[in-house]
């Protein structure tokens, strides 16, 4: 069982670029590679809030170093049937679905095409080394989680029931009854089923951005190699999580508080399974929520690897500083003016829920 936690600042759009600049991308040390993100307290900008990560991207970075660092060098163990899992967290305009699915052009290219290529090409060439004595299969499953309830979205919107898709034990594992599951030859095919499923995903809704920001979405990728009798499987998860930003602080209608409330509960619950697994307890909370649970997360030897997505600029201030708090490993504060007295405080709590979840975390030094 193994995570990695990075974080992924992204540039400044076209309409940002006189916006003031407060997140960055630093090292431990001269000659270290960048795995801290610097950030002012909003109470004193003299001071400044240190967050550490496994590795942390900075706003020029392009989607080929990231997926080569942080994914490509887990298709191995996926193919010896390790499963993989690959989160984007963060607050709504960061960058998540750019992360996970990116542009149309190759260069703009997400993890999701470039993991599943990585797939097929590495599928193709142990049929071809085998002589056909192994066969390898790629099968998609793709749902999104909405309000705590599950619906497929390889199935169109007209076939989802309200109570959506329930959930079933079975070996130990959570399986999602009914969940629709199509077999792919190539990255052709993968591409027509994944532009067919995002589009019933927007038009189950009938406000498109706001719900994409308010679920969470599944793409998951069955791998299994055939050789005689005997079967390996394993899965590569990757998932566009819900938008982490406080949704109450917006608008205080009822729906808003029932999706606010889903979405913070599985936040948290993700998070506290992300420091159990990191401390290497032997408990995982993965229980508590739908979607730790679908994932079974920590319950075997998987690979998980959390991406924190994070827009630069000041008005995303308080959101990025409690998402910092949920996903960062560790946590210092530093004092940049001398005369300064260091007082270790916390970051001001928002009203999201889980915006104190790294207070008890202990400080670098
Ligand atoms: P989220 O899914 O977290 O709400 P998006 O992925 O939709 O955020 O990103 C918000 C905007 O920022 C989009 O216009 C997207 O194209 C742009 N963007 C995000 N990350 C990058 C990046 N690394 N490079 C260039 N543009 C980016
Ligand atoms: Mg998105």
């Amino acid at each position: 069982m193994s995570v990695r936690v990075v974080a992924r600042i992204r540039p400044l759009l076209e309409k940002e670029l006189d916006k003031d600049v407060v997140v960055h991308a630093d090292r431990v040390e001269e000659g270290r590679g960048l795995t801290v993100v610097k950030i002012p307290n909003p109470k004193n900008e003299a001071e400044e809030f240190s967050f550490a990560f496994n590795s942390v991207y900075p706003q020029a970075t392009p989607q080929e170093p990231l997926f080569t660092a942080e994914v490509a060098p887990h298709i191995k163990a996926l193919f010896q049937g390790v499963d993989v899992t690959i989160f984007a967290y963060g607050v709504t305009g960061t960058g998540k679905t750019h992360t996970m699915r990116g542009g149309l052009r190759l260069a703009e290219r997400g993890v999701i095409p470039r993991l599943l290529s990585n797939v097929f090409r590495r599928g193709k060439k142990l049929m071809k080394d085998t002589n056909g004595g192994t066969t390898v299969d790629v099968a998609l499953s793709y749902y999104e989680i909405y309000n705590d309830k599950v619906y497929d979205l390889l199935e169109p919107p007209e076939r989802r029931t309200a109570s959506g898709l329930p959930l079933r034990e079975k070996d130990g594992k959570t399986i999602v009854v009914g969940l629709s599951e199509r077999s792919c030859e190539d990255l052709k095919d993968f591409e027509r089923l994944y532009i067919e499923a995002n589009t019933n995903r927007v038009t189950a809704s009938t406000k498109l951005n706001a719900h994409s920001s308010r679920s969470h979405a599944i793409l998951r990728v069955k791998v299994t190699q055939t050789t005689g009798d005997m079967v390996k499987e394993s899965t590569a998860s990757a998932i566009d999580l819900a938008g982490s930003e406080d949704n109450r602080r917006t608008d205080n209608g009822k729906e808003r508080l029932v999706e606010s409330a889903a979405i913070n509960k599985s936040l948290f619950v993700l998070s506290q399974c992300i420091d159990a697994i990191s401390r290497g307890d032997k408990r995982i909370p993965y229980r508590e929520s739908k979607m730790t649970r679908i994932l079974s997360l920590g319950q075997n030897s998987g690979i998980t690897i959390m991406i924190l997505n994070l827009a630069p600029i000041r008005s995303y201030h308080l959101d990025t500083l409690s998402s910092l708090n949920v996903s960062s490993r560790a946590k210092r504060i530093e004092v940049r003016e001398i005369e300064n007295e260091v007082v270790f405080k916390q970051p001001p709590r928002t009203n999201s829920g889980f915006g104190g979840a790294g207070i008890n975390r202990q400080p670098l030094r």
